[in-house]
């Protein structure tokens, strides 16, 4: 690297701050809209202005002095002709008393209260009276530790007048009026004016317009945003489209040539639900083109999206092509590959195919001779966990790549497994499987570079998952419950949270990730860890003692592989009846036989990771029920929450309180970094505006090339990554 040029200072602290905040550009420091703003337009004489109310006026100090009785503090009298104050201040320093000496003319804003002795002012802002009034409302900025509101102000003023100057609006504006004009003239205001207007408000703006964003500046500003975000996965797709895929079969299912397909059907135990049938069609028809696939497959837990993904696997196989399919965490992958190993190895060992297996875990020797597999192309289906994406792992021919629970992978992993297939602008197909599925506003936003299909039926013969809503207290009632179940022959999950207690007792979601980082450093790690472990193997001790003679079995992540290994084999098999767990059960595990699970904690959960948990049950044809335990005193707020919970079983209709509740993080996963999110828009209320940002982005773009590079760069910077893939 060469040597920095001599003349480059290191930025001061104010620079790193604002960096810290993401603001680095012009036009960054643009689009930092105040969270507030407070009115110093005006002066208001002391007699006119009420207690409780925060006022400015300019006064002449007539008395000063430094009160030592009690705390230490500076007491100043102000007259302005109308009344007298005291402003009182706990810190101070000597300059401040200067300025404050008596007979200086202040101007002063605060908050008046009515005290005991007159009224006062604690901590009011001071400045020599006599200078021009702002004319337009000071803005409040969001801001961070250490950087000063006067700093963060300048800095926006500055950047501003840069990008926007005034007088010359259009120059910035890079959506055309045409476009601009479907949004509906009345709500029209060019950028530039809606910028100034939101950084500097005249004092005479509707507050209320101001606060719910339904100003005309607001308006312009969401719309951008959302025509920002909806243009760079309009491009994202384009990109895509420059890739080419090898094409898997005839595009019709089961199709004449697709043997492999039709002998798995032939062996599967089960028909198809016709949603199952639907979509598979969709699949081969994505397959069969030169078109990297780019699918999103929804269903909720329990919809049969294992066969589906099976089949398309056999679909690529047919083609002489080999499939990856990759889970989040050990559990899964193993279950996924004990159930395709069933499933497929009889139909794959007489054309000299075999299913192999990848997880960090592996003896070495092992994984050799599962990387020669893969490489030679022996291996017609590779399963694992993120250990799939190592450098180290080379396909022979990799067609399709299959991603489960997809929300738990971040978007390097996405592409780091579909770079896996070796060759300029070549890309494997890929299919991601999601059982949380996405509201359709979310869809049309963040998912708009994917195709969706849906599997909006459960397999035939599942009875109705009951939910009760039940308080800790009646946890002895709850375990006698689990009694009677295991006596006849039932199993049960008892599921309890991972509680950081330091994090105000935050949730910690178990998949090994978290543990493993504070275990890795020795004696302070291991106190954490059992820390956030006491939860779960408390409760696995107290079960074990009241329920003597039934078998218990613990598990968490943090357990050894192949401990983890042996536990779930138990569970499967029927040896253990009451398996206590972390939420590493909470992807796809499968045990028909369960058919009771309780929550511990459950008022701490989100509610789409409950629905997750509890489609563990109801997976056979047992009647199926799920306790959720809550330690009460529970808000209202939280009774709605596990109510809603209890009365419903639609995995879309939770998905959509979650919406309403959290925000659509949860829904991103690992997407969601804080700057792929829309700051401004929110996608219920502004619904309207998210649907002409998608019909104009195709007509900028191609209309208008340069200004569409020039938006989303405006809006987006270096950010744009993350909106991709
Ligand atoms: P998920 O969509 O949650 O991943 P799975 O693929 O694990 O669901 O399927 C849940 C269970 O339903 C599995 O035991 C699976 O074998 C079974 N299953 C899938 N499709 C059908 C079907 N059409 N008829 C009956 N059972 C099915
Ligand atoms: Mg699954």
């Amino acid at each position: 690297m060469p040597p920095a040029p001599p003349s480059a200072k290191p930025p001061s602290p104010q620079q790193l701050a604002l960096r810290k905040l993401g603001l680095r550009s012009d036009w960054d420091l643009a689009l930092h809209i105040p969270l507030r703003y407070e009115d110093e337009t005006r002066l208001t004489a002391l007699a006119d202005a009420r207690d409780g109310s925060t006022v400015q006026f300019e006064a002449t100090v007539t008395h000063a002095e430094v009160s030592l009785g009690g705390r230490r503090q500076l007491r100043v009298t102000v007259d302005d002709g109308t009344d007298t104050c005291v402003l009182r201040f706990l810190v101070f320093y000597p300059a401040q008393q200067k300025a404050l000496a008596v007979g200086q003319r202040v101007r002063v804003r605060g908050e008046l209260r009515g005290g005991l002795w007159g009224r006062e002012m604690v901590h009011p802002t001071v400045r020599p009276a006599g200078g021009p009034l702002p004319t337009a409302l000071t803005p409040v900025y969001p801001s961070s530790a250490g950087l000063a509101q006067a700093y963060l102000r300048k800095a926006v003023s500055t950047a501003l007048a840069r990008v926007a100057p005034p007088g010359q609006t259009r120059l910035i504006d890079t959506v055309p009026a045409d476009l601009l004009n479907e949004i509906g003239a009345y709500r029209l205001m060019d950028m530039g004016s809606s910028l100034r207007f939101l950084h500097h408000p005249a004092p005479s703006v509707s507050v209320a317009e101001l606060e719910d964003r339904t100003h005309p500046a607001w308006t312009r500003l969401k719309a951008e945003e959302l025509l920002a975000q909806q243009l760079s996965q309009l491009v994202a797709r384009r990109e895509r489209l420059r890739f080419t895929a090898p094409a898997l079969g005839t595009g019709a299912f089961p199709g004449p040539a697709a043997e492999l397909p039709q002998a798995l059907l032939a062996a599967l135990p089960f028909g198809l639900t016709n949603a199952q049938q639907r979509v598979v069609a969709e699949l081969a028809t994505d397959l069969a083109r030169t078109v990297p696939m780019h699918r999103l497959l929804q269903g909720d837990v329990g919809a049969g999206k294992t066969v589906v993904a099976a089949l398309a696997a056999c679909v690529c196989m047919q083609a002489g092509w080999q499939c990856a399919l990759m889970a989040p965490t050990e559990i899964l992958a193993t279950q996924h590959f004990a159930k395709l190993v069933a499933w497929l190895e009889p139909l794959l060992a007489p054309r000299g195919l075999g299913v192999a297996w990848l997880t960090g875990s592996q003896k070495k020797k092992e994984r050799t001779a599962m990387l020669a597999q893969v490489a030679s192309g022996e291996a017609g289906l590779v399963v694992g966990t993120h250990a799939l994406i190592q450098d180290s792992v080379v396909f022979a021919r990799l067609g399709l790549a299959i991603i489960d629970e997809q929300h738990r992978f971040g978007v390097a992993q996405r592409l780091a497994l579909r770079g896996k297939l070796a060759g300029e602008l070549t890309e494997p197909h890929l299919l991601m499987m999601t059982a949380t599925p996405i509201p359709r506003t979310l869809a049309m936003s963040y998912y708009a570079d994917l195709d969706v299909s849906t599997l909006d039926e459960l397999p035939p013969g599942r009875t109705p998952i009951v939910t009760k809503v039940v308080s800790d207290e009646r946890r002895e009632e709850v375990m006698a419950r689990i009694g009677a179940q295991v006596a006849q022959g039932r199993q049960v999950y008892w599921v309890c949270p991972l509680i950081d207690e330091q994090a105000e007792g935050a949730v910690v979601p178990d998949d090994g990730s978290l543990l493993l980082q504070h275990s890795g450093r020795g004696g302070k790690g291991a106190g954490k860890e059992a820390q956030l472990l006491r939860n779960v193997t408390a409760t696995h001790a107290e079960l074990c003692e009241a329920l003597p003679g039934v078998n218990v079995a613990l598990l968490h992540s943090r357990l050894p592989t192949a401990d983890k290994q042996a536990v779930m084999d138990a569970f499967a098999s029927g040896q253990v009846s009451v398996l206590v767990s972390t939420t590493v059960i909470e992807v796809g595990v499968d045990v028909p036989n369960a058919s009771l699970m309780v929550i511990e904690h459950a008022e701490r959960f989100g509610l789409s990771q409950l629905h997750q948990l509890r489609g563990r049950v109801g997976r056979g044809a047992a009647a199926s029920a799920c306790v959720l335990l809550y330690t009460a005193p529970l808000s209202p707020h939280g009774r709605e929450r596990l109510k809603a919970m209890a009365q419903t079983a639609d995995g879309f209709e939770i998905a959509r309180i979650d919406l309403a509740l959290r925000g659509p993080g949860e829904f991103l996963g690992a997407r969601q970094s804080g700057d792929a999110l829309l700051r401004f828009a929110d996608l219920e209320t502004d619904a309207d505006l998210l649907a002409w940002a998608q019909r104009t982005a195709p007509r900028l773009l191609d209309g208008h090339p340069d200004l569409a590079r020039q938006h989303m760069h405006r809006w987006l910077g270096g950010k744009s990554d993350y909106l991709k893939a």
